[in-house]
């Protein structure tokens, strides 16, 4: 008599963008450890790589800078070629300008630089990378966002730019969860956490914040979309 082998699940994949540092990279790892097939992006090559192999296993990299709309097609085409199936997409890459401190002096560049990468990117990505996210069984998309982005409370004139970019990336998550209503589309502040961008005096460390995230990206009840969420709870927008 044979034995009846039991099939073992799929590895699930997880494609985040900027991961080659901070939260992104960490998530990346988190995944990784779990079992995910990481594909870790970034818009610069070397560091990608490097972090790539940091993490090992089955992680890939691929390029992609997500201002370059040509550079999206080509990472959605190089996905495609390693890949059929997509069931996480974690938009994580943001930035804060340099100068990005005065709402009343803010200059249309600064608006279109941080509101290309933050808000616009994130959809553009979501859009190319939809094909794959739709051969998925549980297909996933997790917006990073930020506290500053929330309306509720008022603005306190912290980095404006940035503050408005997150408020629209929330609203890109709405429509998103709306049209894709399989999907669980969601957003989700980390908290203030040690990176680059967060500075060393942050509250959180980045191995902490990364669990609440890889929390809802891989635990979180797939009926859960159109959230905004802090530490695994929904907060007000
Ligand atoms: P970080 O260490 O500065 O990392 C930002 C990542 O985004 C880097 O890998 C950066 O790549 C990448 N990136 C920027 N522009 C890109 C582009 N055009 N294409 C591809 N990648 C790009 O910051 P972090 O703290 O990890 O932030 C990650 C996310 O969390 C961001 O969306 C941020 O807004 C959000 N967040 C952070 C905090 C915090 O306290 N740290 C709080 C709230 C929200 P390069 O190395 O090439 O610059």
């Amino acid at each position: 008599m044979t034995a009846k082998v039991k099939k073992s699940e799929p590895a699930k994949t997880a494609l985040i963008t900027g991961a080659n540092k901070g939260i992104g990279f960490t998530i990346a790892s988190q995944l990784a450890e779990k079992n995910y097939r990481v594909f870790l992006t970034a818009r610069k090559a070397r560091a990608g790589k490097e972090a790539a192999e940091r993490i090992g296993g089955e992680t890939s990299f691929i390029h992609l800078d997500v201002t370059d709309e040509a550079s999206i097609k080509a990472a959605a085409k190089a996905f495609g070629a390693q890949h059929g199936s997509l069931d996480v997409l974690v938009n994580n890459a943001g930035i804060i300008v340099d100068g990005d401190d005065k709402v009343l002096q803010l200059r249309a560049r600064q608006w279109e630089e941080t509101m290309r990468t933050n808000a616009l990117a994130p959809l553009l990505v979501a859009q190319a990378f939809l094909p794959y996210l739709k051969k998925s069984k549980r297909p996933r998309i997790v917006n990073i966002s930020s506290g500053g982005g929330q309306l509720d409370g008022g603005a306190d004139g912290w980095a404006p730019a940035y503050c408005i970019s997150k408020t629209a990336l929330n609203s890109v998550t709405t429509q998103l969860a709306s049209a894709l209503p399989k999907f669980a589309v969601n957003c989700v502040c980390p908290g203030w956490v040690r990176t680059d961008m967060g500075g060393s005096n942050a509250r959180e460390s980045v191995d902490d914040a990364a669990r609440d995230l890889v929390w809802l990206i891989d635990e979180a009840p797939q009926k859960l979309s159109g959230s905004f969420l802090r530490h695994r709870k929904p907060i007000p927008w």
